[in-house]
Formats: C-alpha cells, structure tokens, sequence
C-alpha cells in the first residue's frame, strides 16, 4: 500500500534502522543522512519516513511532507555552516533523470562552488 515501508527498499531499511546511516537529523516524518557517495563537501540526503517512489509521487499523496522535507533542507544548510554560502536542493525523479533509489529523497549539496546547468 503507498505509504507503507517496502521490505525491498533500501532508504526504509535506515528509517527502520536496519541498514546503518551518518544520521544528521530527524523528525517525525523525515530522516536527514549522509550520502555514502558525496558529490560535495556537504551532501545529505532528507526522506519521507512514508515510502513513496519518488518527488511526485510524495507530493501528490502528503504534499505537507514535502514541506517538511523542505524545511529541513535548511535546517541541514544551517547545521553545516553552508545556508549563508549557498546551497542546492534536488529531487531527482525517474531514471532519465538519474534517481537510483526509488524512495523519494532530496538532495542537500553544498560547501563548494556548484555549477549551472547541472549535468
Ligand atoms: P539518486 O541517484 O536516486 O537521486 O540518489 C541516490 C543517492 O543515494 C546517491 O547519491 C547514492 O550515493 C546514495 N546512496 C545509495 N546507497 C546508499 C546507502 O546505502 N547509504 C547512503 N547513506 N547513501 C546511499
């Protein structure tokens, strides 16, 4: 059922802590930790504790989890000394676009100089 952990996802399983994470934040409805693989001196990841596919998919099913998500992002910028600097968000959504974990999750990068448009 949407919203409900998926035993085969990896993001549910570091909600559920069964698959261990550098955790930055949490709240009631959302899990802030390190990628494993950073593409910038900060770079954590935020997701819903509810599984959903991706960005869209949350947004259509609890749209205020989306806001939440959002408002952590800054709590995440602010923790790490980059909301003054700067800092970029990403969902990305679908494989064309480069999502390779099918739970919904937003990028937080920053800490270095970020180029446009992105590749
Ligand atoms: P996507 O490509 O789906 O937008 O982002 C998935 C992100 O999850 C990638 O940046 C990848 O490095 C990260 N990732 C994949 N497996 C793990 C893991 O086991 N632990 C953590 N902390 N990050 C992971």
């Amino acid at each position: 059922m949407a919203g409900e952990p998926q035993a085969d996802c990896l993001f549910c399983k570091i909600v559920a802590g069964e698959v261990p994470a550098t955790i930055v934040r949490e709240t009631e409805t959302t899990v802030a930790f390190r990628d494993i693989n950073p593409q910038a001196p900060t770079h954590v990841l935020i997701i819903p504790k509810v599984h959903h596919p991706d960005a869209a998919a949350l947004a259509a099913a609890e749209p205020q989890v989306v806001a939440d998500i959002m408002r952590e992002a800054r709590e995440v910028a602010a923790g790490d000394g980059v909301e003054d600097t700067g800092y970029r968000v990403v969902f990305n959504t679908g494989s064309g676009a480069g999502q390779t974990v099918f739970h919904a999750h937003l990028h937080v990068l920053g800490g270095r100089g970020l180029q446009w448009p992105p590749g």
